[in-house]
C-alpha cells in the first residue's frame, strides 16, 4: 500500500517497495536528487538554516549552479554508489531536511504495485507527485532568476542569503494551490 501524508509542500508518498526496490539494493538513493533552490528554501523554512551551512562545511552538500548537490559515497558490499545520508536501515535524514524528491516521488513501478493490489490511495499519491513535482520545477526556475538578480557574482552561501532564500520560497508558496493537508 502506498502511505501518504498530506502535508501541502511537505506531503510524503511512501511505498514499502521501497525497501526491497526491484532497481537495485539502494533504490532511488543510488542516485540522489539535487537539493535545488526550492529545496534549499524549505529546509531553512523548517528550521534547517543552521543544518545546511554544517552540511555544506562537511561537504556532504556541495553548492552547484542549480543549489546544492548531495555527495556519493563509493561501493561497499553489498551496496553501490549511493548517497551519504543511506545507513544501514535507510535514510538518516528526516523528512524536513531532505531534497522535496526524497518525500513525494514514487516510481510508476511502486504504484503499479499498489494499485494491483487494490489500494485506493494511488490516484491521490500520482496526483501529489506530479503536482509536486510541477510546484518545485517551476520554483526553482523563479528562485534562480531572483538569485541572479540579486547576486550577480553568485550567492554567497551565508546565513542571510539562506534566510533570504527562504523567504522568497515563502512568498511563492503562499500564491500556490497546493496538495491538501491533513
Ligand atoms: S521509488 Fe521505485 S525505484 Fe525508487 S526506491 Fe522505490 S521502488 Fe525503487
Ligand atoms: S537524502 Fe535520504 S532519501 Fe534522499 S537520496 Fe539521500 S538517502 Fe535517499
Amino acid at each position: 500500500m502506498v502511505r501518504l501524508a498530506l502535508a501541502g509542500v511537505h506531503s510524503l508518498v511512501l511505498s514499502p517497495l521501497c525497501a526491497r526496490c526491484p532497481h537495485g539494493r539502494a533504490g532511488c538513493c543510488e542516485a540522489p536528487p539535487a537539493v535545488a533552490w526550492a529545496d534549499v528554501g524549505r529546509i531553512v523554512l523548517l528550521g534547517g538554516r543552521d543544518f545546511l551551512l554544517a552540511e555544506i562545511r562537511e561537504g556532504r552538500l556541495a553548492p552547484q549552479r542549480r543549489g546544492l548537490s548531495i555527495r556519493r559515497v563509493p561501493p561497499s558490499e553489498p551496496l553501490p554508489e549511493r548517497c551519504v545520508y543511506l545507513g544501514p536501515s535507510g535514510c538518516v535524514l528526516p523528512p524536513d531536511r531532505r531534497s522535496a524528491t526524497c518525500n513525494y516521488y514514487l516510481c510508476e513501478e511502486a504504484f503499479g504495485v499498489a494499485a494491483a493490489a487494490g489500494d485506493p490511495g494511488v490516484r491521490l499519491g500520482r496526483a501529489i507527485r506530479d503536482d509536486l513535482t510541477a510546484h518545485f520545477g517551476r520554483w526553482d526556475i523563479e528562485l534562480a532568476d531572483r538569485i541572479r538578480e540579486r547576486y550577480p557574482e553568485g550567492p554567497p552561501w551565508d546565513g542571510e542569503f539562506l534566510g533570504w532564500l527562504g523567504a522568497e520560497l515563502a512568498l511563492l508558496v503562499r500564491g500556490a494551490r497546493l496538495p491538501p493537508r491533513c
